[in-house]
């Protein structure tokens, strides 16, 4: 697979990110027993970037329960990932916790509360306990390069204050939003935190129930439906399992009942999603029947 000339475009327009080796590539499976399979730079540390998505939407979840669907949809957007244009016409609410509009908001609703600090160690407390890893950390090269270019971000989030979607100071919210975007893990550490959604909540490897099993099932329908932007049709015609990239070329994937899979090679596809990530999970979740909707 990592031999695949095809490999898309590493994303530029975080000036940081564009320095990744476009040739780096790695896969780790975890079953449910806990046997890992591991290939190619499995233990290089990339940008999550949008993967933290689904780490801020559970904690946010397990913070204000249903409440945080007053302040975000869950349905596809059918847009890019930084677009701008439905916020208008559905007054500041954005379409899903995934675009970066919506997790923008959910960030907000994390941070309600708390200073930008606590609020971003929560964040990664959350992503070291899940994942069982304490040395998880941030990038700050990444989230100081996001932060210095991100004026698309803040022209969503001012946009979005307007009609009174974000409840603090703009820059505090997209303070803690480039941070998290900015978590820096392998693909095995990604694997094991994603863990519990394969599993109904509860990570095997600790026990722990993370959330409850209906929560988890309601994660993994909006990692189907929104995980890779307007690209999630196609990922689910493809690959067949709930999955959220991000512009660092990783992707998790959760196949329920067995296993949590991350795959990471930086070069992109026009959607922003990475492309040998996708054909990887495709091959793989073929050969081993795991896509929900049948052989
Ligand atoms: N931090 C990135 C941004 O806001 C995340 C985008 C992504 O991974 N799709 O643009």
């Amino acid at each position: 697979m990592r031999q695949r000339p095809d490999r898309g475009e590493v994303a530029t327009y975080i000036p940081e990110l564009a320095r990744v080796d476009p040739q780096a590539f790695g896969l780790v499976v975890i079953d449910a027993d806990g046997s890992v399979a591991a290939g190619g730079d499995s233990d290089v540390a990339f940008s999550i970037q949008s993967i933290s998505k689904v780490f801020t939407l559970t904690l946010a979840l397990g913070m204000v329960g249903d409440r945080l669907w007053r302040r975000v949809g869950r349905e596809p957007s059918g847009s890019p990932f930084n677009s701008i244009v439905q916020l208008e016409r559905e007054r500041g609410i954005p379409r899903n916790p995934f675009i970066n509009a919506g997790a923008i908001a959910v960030t907000d609703v994390i941070l309600s509360g708390h200073q930008p600090r606590e609020a971003l160690g929560e964040i990664l407390r959350f992503m070291q306990f899940v994942a069982d890893d304490p040395s998880i950390a941030i990038d700050e090269r990444v989230a100081a390069s996001e932060q210095r270019t991100g004026f698309r971000n803040s022209a969503l989030a001012n946009y979005m204050k307007s009609f009174g979607v974000i409840e603090n100071p703009v820059d505090f919210t997209l303070g803690v939003y480039f941070h998290h975007c900015a978590i820096a893990m392998t693909c095995r550490q990604l694997a094991k935190a994603g863990r519990f959604l394969a599993h109904s909540g509860r990570n095997p490897a600790t026990g722990h129930f993370v959330v409850q099993p209906e929560r988890a099932r309601r994660i993994n329908a909006v990692m189907l439906t929104c995980g890779h932007y307007d690209g999630s049709g196609e990922f689910a015609y493809r690959v067949g399992l709930p999955g959220k990239s991000g512009v660092g070329g990783g992707i998790l994937a959760i196949a329920p009942g067995k296993a949590s899979i991350a795959v990471w090679s930086p070069g992109l596809d026009e959607a922003g999603n990475s492309h040998l990530g996708r054909i990887a999970l495709e091959a793989l979740t073929k050969r081993m029947g795991w896509s929900i909707f049948g052989v």
